[in-house]
């Protein structure tokens, strides 16, 4: 007879462990609080579904599970998922490295792991939040709605509809914190805990940070090029460049969310943080060489009988430049003649370095993925519980996060392969 498994979530690692426990020969059983599976990968990606990408190391993820997540991809990693989405149909489209459906929708993604679960017969229940998962212990834990008999090693899980089942293993793929409105409020760590876990602290990432100063409203809507670096009590941190999006409130596009995971602990922990916004990161860093004199120099020069409103014109965004030489303390229509060299350095020195002062970080309904989680240091390279054996967990909620670019799905794929195939190899192996 087959083993059954229950599979608490069905996001991308919860329908990616399912396919793979059935595959392996199990009875497998997705519980979904939601009315639907998969809600969130339909808005992954601005609605394309960046569901992968070809440069792939352990360097693109944080958390507390680095080995694991090396060890895991050398089983499954970016060749297997194109392999199984190929598999299924569906063709894939490279962006530089980028992996999306060719479709252009995120839809397809969840189509065809809708039907692959179809054809093998995994059951869905929606709207079936599960409110408790418990290892039984003795043969005396009788009673599930089933009839089920239940004997030690199994593992009860209860629905807030107060039904009960047994199942030889559980698979807690219930996301973390982020786009809460998508079914993960991070209820999942609360059912982690109580089988003993400890969760590392969960914070919002992958979103955009509040800032202190007040011009934020006279940039708001500009796009640029930057080079953006984190610091955490004056310490440089990390580092990108992208494109960045000055809002009301602060700043936000690809670069800030890559540093925002860093930036959110930091705040938790009430250090200081700042960024400073590198507006011309074509132009040679000056490294006391005159390589930055060599471009100012000529132009200080060639308009000198202009105003600083035109000196600045065609350097970066016309509002950026204006704001800048309002930080600087310079006149609009001031002559670029009658600018000191103290205050020409100051302007110059903005363009390249302006900080700012972060003062939070959007909230996790407003993140793509949440930082931290259950503590990776407590479950085995096949992802099973080492505090309750039998379950497993698979996704965002361990506490492993992706930089943007396709990381965290690519994450949902392969420990949800991960963890369906060793639940179900162990559930047909254990006597
Ligand atoms: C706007 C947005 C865009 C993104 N874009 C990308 C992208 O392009 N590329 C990328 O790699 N990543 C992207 N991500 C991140 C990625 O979507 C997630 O990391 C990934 O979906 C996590 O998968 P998961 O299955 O672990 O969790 P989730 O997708 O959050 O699924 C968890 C599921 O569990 C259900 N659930 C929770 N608790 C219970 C319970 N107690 N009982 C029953 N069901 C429960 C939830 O309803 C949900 O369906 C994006 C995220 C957002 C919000």
């Amino acid at each position: 007879m087959s083993r059954r498994i229950a599979v608490v979530g069905g996001g991308a690692a919860g329908m990616a462990a399912a396919v793979h426990a059935a595959r392996a020969g199990a009875k497998v059983e997705i519980y979904e609080r939601n009315d639907r599976v998969g809600r969130k990968i339909l808005s992954t990606g601005n609605g394309r579904c960046n569901f992968s990408n070809e440069k792939m190391d352990s360097g693109c993820y944080h958390g507390s599970g680095l080995k694991l997540i090396e060890q895991i991809y050398q089983n499954y990693g970016v060749t297997e998922t194109k392999a199984f989405f190929e598999g299924l149909g569906m063709r894939i489209k490279d962006r530089g490295g980028y992996l999306y459906p060719a479709s252009g929708q995120a839809s397809t993604v969840l189509d065809v792991l809708r039907y692959e679960l179809e054809q093998l017969s995994v059951t869905i229940h929606t709207q079936r939040k599960v409110i408790a998962v418990v290892p039984l212990r003795n043969g005396k834990d009788a009673g599930t709605d089933d009839g089920a008999t239940s004997p030690k090693g199994r593992i009860r899980i209860e629905t807030a509809d107060h039904t009960k089942r047994d199942y030889d293993a559980v698979i807690l793929a219930c996301g973390g914190k982020a786009a809460p409105n998508s079914g993960s409020d991070g209820n999942g760590y609360i059912l982690a805990e109580k089988l003993g876990h400890r969760i590392v602290p969960v914070v919002p990432a992958l979103t955009a940070l509040h800032c202190k100063e007040t011009f934020f409203r006279r940039v708001s809507g500009v796009r640029c090029d930057a080079d953006l670096t984190l610091y955490i009590d004056g310490r440089e941190t990390v580092s990108d460049r992208g494109e960045l999006q000055w809002t009301e409130y602060g700043i936000s596009g690809i670069p800030v969310f890559q540093l925002s995971r860093d930036a959110a602990y930091a705040l938790r922990k009430k250090r200081s943080v700042s960024v400073r916004i590198d507006l011309m990161p074509d132009l040679p860093k000056d490294a006391g060489n005159g390589e930055a004199d060599a471009f100012w120099n000529p132009r200080w020069e060639r308009q000198s009988g202009q105003t600083m409103e035109q000196f600045v014109t065609g350097l970066v965004n016309k509002k950026l430049g204006l704001l800048l030489l309002k930080l600087a303390g310079i006149g609009e229509s001031e002559k670029v003649c009658d600018v000191t060299d103290s205050r020409r350095k100051e302007l110059t020195n903005l363009f390249r370095s302006l900080i700012v002062s972060v003062k939070g970080t959007n909230s996790f309904e407003q993140a793509q993925v949440s930082a931290g989680g259950v503590d990776c240091r407590e479950v085995t390279p096949q992802l099973e519980s080492s505090l309750a054996p039998g379950v497993y967990f698979a996704g965002e909620i361990l506490d492993v996060d992706g930089i943007c670019g396709g990381y965290n799905l690519q994450w949902a794929w392969s420990s949800g392969f991960t963890a369906g195939r060793a639940a179900a190899k162990q559930a047909v192996e254990r006597p």
